[in-house]
């Protein structure tokens, strides 16, 4: 598969995708800004503007560097070091930083939104996210909170592709905000390619806790004992990868400090589904030691039949 040059950041870009976007006769907003410009805030801008979803892509990072990276991609109109340049004349403003640095990004941009503009983002937990915003919401803005249940394992500008959300879920949890506005939001996800389910920020963060958030902990786990074994050689580890490791070191090579923030931002929901797991995992071996041939053989069965409908999903 052809991958384009190193990122600004070091890491390697995902695949270049050729499928191509709907694209639309009429702007859903005018101006986006785009906070924060990696995999997600970049994949955004490129498939905001593919698709003509908006008229006008700003764009922000702190880095200098970064936001030369970006001013060289041209996938941004402009680019600003500071967020609140970017969102003074913006419509629509999108968060795409790590969870944690939500609250932070918010306090510099509040006083600088223009009143009627509509706020969102794509952290991957709800509730902490909601209530780090919260607190500096101007009473003029709407605030509809999103989540791209897509990604890869890379990191900044050069990682980003218009259909990284193709066909791929977006779950909003807007908490009571008009119809008309949580309608546009959908709208222009929907132009960037993702199918929109709108629920709550608690039902979310539960589930994502066991879809996403505990296989990226196991991953992380397993890879951290594996390098930790002293009676098996880190060249080994490298060299019998193929017996499922492999897909676990892809998994654990995703953002350290994304991961970080979530499992500290969706603790409740993480620790909840772990005490299952655990539970569930400590039957397994007791089916092990007991030779209890048919326990195993009922999960595996089972388990099959969901890998075939998460296949037949499309997910
Ligand atoms: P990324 O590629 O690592 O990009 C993160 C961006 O946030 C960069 O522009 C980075 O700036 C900026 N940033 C980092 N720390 C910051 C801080 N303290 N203050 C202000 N800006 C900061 O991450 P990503 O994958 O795009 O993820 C962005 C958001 O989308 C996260 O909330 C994540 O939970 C969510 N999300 C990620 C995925 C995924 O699979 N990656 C999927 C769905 C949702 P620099 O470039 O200067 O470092």
């Amino acid at each position: 598969m052809p991958c384009s040059p190193p990122s600004a950041n070091g890491l390697f870009s995902g695949p270049i995708m050729n499928e191509t976007l709907t694209i639309l006769e009429k702007p859903i907003f005018g101006t986006l800004a785009v906070i924060g410009t990696g995999l997600i805030g970049s994949s955004l801008a490129r498939a905001a503007r593919a698709s003509k979803a908006v008229s006008h892509i700003i764009m922000s990072d702190a880095s200098a560097r970064v936001c030369e990276r970006v001013r060289t991609l041209g996938i941004a109109d402009s680019v600003y070091e500071d967020a609140a340049e970017a969102v003074r004349e913006a419509d629509f403003i999108i968060l795409c930083v790590p969870v944690g640095a939500c609250g932070t990004v918010m306090e510099a941009i509040a006083p600088f939104l223009r009143p009627g503009a509509v706020l969102s983002d794509t952290g991957s937990v709800k509730g902490a996210v909601m209530a780090q915003i919260g607190p500096f919401l101007p009473q003029q803005v709407t605030f509809v909170p999103g989540h791209p249940v897509a990604g890869t394992e890379y990191s900044g500008p050069d990682a980003g592709f218009s259909t990284l959300f193709h066909n791929r879920w977006c779950i909003l949890t807007p908490d009571n905000q008009p119809d008309e506005t949580v309608s546009q939001v959908q709208a222009f996800w929907e132009a960037c390619g993702a199918k929109v389910e709108i629920m709550s920020a608690s039902h979310h963060d539960l589930v994502l806790a066991i879809t996403s958030h505990v296989p990226h902990l196991i991953a992380y786990n397993i890879v951290g004992t594996a390098a930790d074994l002293e009676t098996v050689t880190q060249s080994e580890v490298v060299k019998f990868s193929a017996g499922g490791f492999r897909d676990f070191t892809r998994i654990a090579a995703s953002d350290p400090v994304m991961w970080r923030d979530i499992f500290l931002n969706n603790k409740g929901a993480v620790l909840e589904m772990l005490g299952r797991f655990n539970e569930d995992l400590a039957a397994l071996a007791r089916a092990i030691r007991w030779d209890d041939g048919n326990a195993l053989l009922e999960l595996f069965t089972r388990t099959r039949a969901i890998r075939r409908g998460v296949v037949e999903e499309g997910q």
